[in-house]
């Protein structure tokens, strides 16, 4: 194969060697049903319960407060959905924010569309949520808060603890959405008053398919998929064993090399940033400087479009992602740059690259350089590019 320089561990990463030897003895060794009586399937059973033990302590929860899902997205649409249905009767106000992810956002729409009212609180320039602001949405009526640990497209990580302790003030569930962060950050559940929080294994080196759902013991909530009594009968369906072996395994070895680990690829991410902004005119660094998740980089480049930049640096064997929803079909720039209040043309020329432990500096050399190469490119083939010069010598 060509040369691949992964750079988009938002999005996902590579499942560890070690995950994949944890998981494979049950497939094909292992493959009781947990449910079943017989000591065979016990195995099953000891596994799931491991895991489930392994994932609480990790964020000083109990094990009989982890759920798993199949994924981020479901433990988002089961904490909003849940929420509000069991909450109802005190109020149909939810607050958010305008930069949470599609699975945040689109099920906020869906409860609007049955009577619930959302704040959608907005954020700095940096990508911080505006403490003031989200203070002020709060109502009598106001039942959930729910704003993400830290942003999967700019980085920045939110004032967590200032937002717990404002929802614990007025008494208001918060759920947060740590699907990026989970695995980066040391997370305690206690200590940032979360009440619900949601976590994924593919976005730190697990399973794709496997998430989970923390719910405080106390807090209401509703069953979201009907059927049999597995996970204390709120979430149905036959464990997904190998993959909540996988996420234990992985949460594990996450956050025992965390504090190595982020160190060393916030040192390449500086570097990276560093590199660009010096040697590519015209770019902006998107989200915050310093408060941001250790692997992520996200630029805006004047004058360019982002899926160009995208596709020739496909061309080098360089993996990283645009800030514009076209996968979804829509060349809409992204809701996150908007809400930074970066304009259209700006927010469409802009780049993601999340790092992984595996990336080296000679791999980020050969990014800055491609990079450079390629964006002078598409500028020197671009008319807007070639007006503002001749606006330049015009006004010198
Ligand atoms: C990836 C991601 C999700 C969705 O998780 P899946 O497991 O892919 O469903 C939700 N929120 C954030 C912030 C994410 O980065």
């Amino acid at each position: 194969m060509k040369k691949l320089i992964y750079l988009d561990n938002a999005a996902t990463t590579r499942t560890s060697e070690e995950v994949v030897a944890a998981m494979l003895p049950y497939f094909t060794e292992y493959y009781g049903n947990p449910s079943s009586v017989y000591e065979f399937a016990g195995v099953s059973k000891k596994a799931v319960s491991e895991s489930r033990r392994t994932i609480a302590e990790t964020i000083g929860a109990k094990e009989n407060e982890i759920y798993f899902t199949a994924g981020g997205s479901e433990a988002d649409n089961w904490a909003l959905k849940a929420a509000a249905e069991a909450y109802q009767d005190k109020g149909k106000h939810i607050i958010t924010t305008k930069i949470e992810h599609h699975a945040i956002l689109h099920t906020a729409e869906y409860l609007e569309k049955r009577g619930f009212e959302i704040t959608y609180v907005g954020v700095d320039e940096n990508g911080s949520v505006k403490l003031d602001e989200l203070e002020k949405a709060i109502r009598p009526d106001t039942i959930l808060i729910s704003v993400m640990f830290a942003n999967n497209e700019i980085g920045t990580v939110q004032p967590i603890r200032e937002i717990g302790a404002i929802a614990k003030k007025h008494g208001i569930l918060f759920h947060t959405d740590a699907v990026q962060a989970y695995g980066q950050l040391p997370i305690q559940v206690d200590e940032y008053n979360i009440d619900m929080m949601s976590a994924s294994a593919h976005k730190l080196n697990g399973p794709k398919g496997i998430g989970f759902l923390y719910i405080r013991k106390g807090v209401k909530i509703r069953s979201f998929v009907h059927g049999g009594a597995q996970e204390r009968k709120r979430r149905a369906g036959t464990e997904n064993v190998p993959g909540i072996v996988g996420f234990g395994k992985a949460a594990e070895l996450a956050v025992k090399s965390m504090a190595e680990r982020t160190q060393k690829e916030t040192e390449l991410r500086d570097y990276l940033i560093d590199r660009v902004l010096k040697e590519v005119p015209y770019t902006r660094l998107n989200g915050h400087r310093t408060n941001r998740l250790p692997n992520n980089a996200n630029f805006s480049f004047q004058f360019i479009e982002g899926e160009s930049l995208l596709i020739l640096l496909d061309n080098d064997g360089i993996c990283g992602s645009s800030g514009s929803a076209c996968t979804s079909g829509s060349l809409d720039p992204s809701h996150v740059l908007l809400a930074i209040g970066l304009p259209h043309e700006i927010a469409h020329g802009s780049l993601r690259l999340t790092l992984s432990a595996e990336t080296t500096k000679e791999d980020i050399d050969y990014v800055v350089d491609s990079i450079r190469t390629i964006v002078e490119r598409l500028r020197s083939m671009s008319p807007l590019y070639e007006d503002f010069l001749k606006k330049n010598a015009r006004n010198r």
